[in-house]
């Protein structure tokens, strides 16, 4: 069954709440000795992000973390799903597997071609 828009956006808040704290987490050179982040939503990717704790991740994560705000941001606006370019509906399994597309397929690819 395919998603809601529902279920997206509430995908992307905890997207946005995982990333913040991940962000927060690697912005901090000081590790506090004896407060673990056992706490903290425990997932597949903040162990990926223990392992890889550098500058080229964390400008990933802000840049994702950009995503998914400006993704969130659509909801408010009525515009969530909707391509960016040429204002087309994007389609629902393509925001599954990416909650934060900003564009169609057909856009994307000929955007990236472009690059
Ligand atoms: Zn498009």
């Amino acid at each position: 069954m395919p998603m809601t828009y529902d279920e997206l956006q509430k995908l992307l808040q905890e997207q946005e709440a995982n990333l913040t704290s991940q962000l927060s987490t690697i912005g901090s050179e000081v590790r506090e000795d004896g407060v673990g982040y056992s706490n903290h939503m425990a997932d597949a990717g903040s162990e990926v992000f223990e392992q890889a704790r550098d500058v080229g991740l964390r400008q990933q994560l802000r840049r994702t973390l950009e995503d998914v705000q400006r993704a969130l941001r659509k909801f408010d606006d009525g515009t969530y799903g909707i391509c960016e370019s040429c204002g087309g509906i994007i389609d629902v399994p393509r925001l599954e597997a990416l909650p934060s597309a900003r564009y169609c397929v057909r856009c994307q690819t000929r955007l990236e071609i472009k690059r």
